[in-house]
């Protein structure tokens, strides 16, 4: 592992397993081929892991539809209890996960350490669940005969899961499926996989038997999963991901009419009306934009502000945005990590700069950070037009455009223009006002006064092009559960 690091940090690194997890046991991929994890606020590879190859990848399969019954049969009580474990364990090390986190994945550590306890509190919330999985039974409406209804497992399960929050999007999936009997080959992404392998030691050593959750990581995601998507055995696909890589999973999940859950991209909206108290939103909207490094499907993606408060709003939050400190996540005091990789950083340099020629002010930041890592100037943009592309694109970045509105009518038009619809942010004393917002918004979430959302007790999910699906609460786990219905002569 290069220089940079720390010893500490080093050890760390070391402790998690590289290899496969498959039907319980570590190994190489075919062919032995590995593939670099790189530290995003260095640029320097802090590990190599397995890059696995498709034979790999049936195997996962093959121990997941092998391991698929004997779990359906296993006491609920038993699958909750393993769930239970793995959470104190992941609780007891959250300081070493969130480091792990922030070498991978960039973000401060406190905010690393917050993922980690939010991705645990998806197995907390799902050990209570996998005991209340209910049936049925009611005289049929005409008499005659009786309604049984029992809940089963799906069956095995497919998971792909993004690098921005490379434990709880994992977590969100992997609690429900547990609780509810069914297994699963999970691949997540290239740039951080170093906190999936951890957690799948985690829930070896919490007691999980092998077969039930099988880990893959590898360089060419398309060549290995899809024919795991195609492959019959397979009965449920849980995709977290851009919308562009969305569409084509369900494209092929077609071919066998699997189950489906889509988290895709978002565009949310941050609303200001003029009844609101601006260092109240201010704070609401530093959480909203800022968490993450503004990475997130749920980032406030864009400010839409009445025309009677925007000056002010515009800044305050420019002074508080320019007083975060840019650097390395595992420093002190540092509130905004690198970008995941230059790629990323391009495309927001590039939205920046369309904002900027369509005439838009840079308020503070505006552009990237010279010397190594991927960091990009926490960014203020006031006065941006209709046409700037950051109003339309995810820019998974530190970056804030301002428009205007001038009445509620143009606020929930403005809000709506997306093809995306994943979460909206507004911010209003009115409580008449707030319903009738909340209403006309369409989204799958809103904060109402408060800049986040995520909870492992609440439905998270999207409509429109933002995907279909409930993670996380009594709905996250209905999505692994299919209703079967006796008629029942007596
Ligand atoms: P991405 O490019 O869609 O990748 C997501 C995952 O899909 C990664 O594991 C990736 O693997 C894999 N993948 C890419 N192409 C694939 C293919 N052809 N077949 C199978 N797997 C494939 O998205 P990302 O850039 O990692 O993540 C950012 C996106 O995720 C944003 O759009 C964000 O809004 C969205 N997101 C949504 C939610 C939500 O809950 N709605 C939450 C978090 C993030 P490799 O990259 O390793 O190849």
């Amino acid at each position: 592992m290069a220089g940079t690091a720390t010893s500490q940090e080093q050890q760390i690194v070391e402790g998690v397993p590289k290899g496969l997890y498959i039907g319980g046991e570590w190994r190489d991929a075919a062919g032995g081929g590995t593939l670099g994890v790189e530290d995003p606020a260095t640029g320097e590879t802090i590990a190599e892991v397995a890059d696995a190859q498709p034979d790999d990848a049936r195997a996962a399969l093959d121990a997941a539809a092998g391991a698929q019954r004997e779990w359906a049969e296993t006491a609920s009580r038993e699958r909750g209890e393993i769930l239970r474990r793995a959470y104190e364990k992941i609780v007891e090390r959250a300081d070493d996960l969130a480091t792990l986190m922030t070498l991978e994945m960039g973000k401060p550590v406190a905010e690393s350490k917050s993922e980690v306890l939010y991705a645990a509190d998806f197995l907390h919330w799902y050990a209570g669940e996998a005991t209340r999985i209910e049936g049925t039974y009611k005289p049929a409406e005409k008499g005659g005969f009786r309604v049984l209804t029992m809940r089963q497992p799906v069956g095995p399960c497919v998971f792909i899961t993004p690098w921005n929050f490379p434990l709880a999007m994992g977590t969100r999936k992997i609690g429900p499926q547990i609780a509810a009997g069914c297994t699963a080959v999970i691949k997540p992404a290239k740039q951080t996989p170093l906190s999936m392998l951890a957690l799948a030691q985690i829930l070896e050593e919490a007691g999980l038997p092998g077969g039930v959750l099988n880990v893959l990581t590898a360089k060419s995601s398309g060549a290995v999963m899809e024919p795991l998507i195609k492959d019959p055995r397979t009965r449920k696909l849980s995709f977290t991901g851009s919308t562009e890589v969305g569409k084509k999973l369900i494209e092929q999940s077609a071919e066998q009419v699997l189950r489906v859950s889509m988290e895709l991209g978002g565009n949310a909206p941050f609303l200001v009306f003029d009844d609101a108290d601006i260092d109240d939103v201010v704070e609401g909207a530093l959480i909203a934009k800022m968490r993450n490094i503004g990475e997130a499907c749920t980032a406030a993606n864009r400010f839409h502000v009445s025309e009677r408060v925007a000056d002010e709003f515009a800044e305050k939050l420019a002074k508080k945005m320019g007083e975060l400190k840019v650097g390395r996540g595992t420093e002190p005091d540092v509130k905004v990590g690198p970008l995941i990789d230059a790629d990323q950083r391009e495309k927001v340099d590039e939205l920046v700069q369309d904002a900027k020629a369509s005439g838009a002010d840079v308020l503070t930041g505006g552009e990237a950070v010279d010397g190594s890592g991927y960091f990009y100037k926490p960014t203020v943009l006031a006065g941006v037009g209709d046409g700037a592309r950051l109003l339309k694109e995810e820019i998974f970045g530190p970056v804030a455009p301002i428009a205007t509105f001038s009445d509620e009518d143009e606020a929930i038009a403005a809000a709506n223009n997306t093809e995306y619809g994943l979460v909206a942010y507004v911010y209003t004393s009115n409580l008449k006002r707030a319903f009738r917002v909340v209403e006309g918004l369409e989204t799958g979430m809103v904060g109402l006064n408060q800049g986040i959302v995520s909870n492992a007790g609440a439905p998270f999910g999207g409509v429109k092009q933002s995907g279909f699906g409930r993670e996380g609460g009594q709905e996250g786990i209905e999505e692994y559960l299919e209703t079967k219905y006796v008629a029942m002569k007596l």
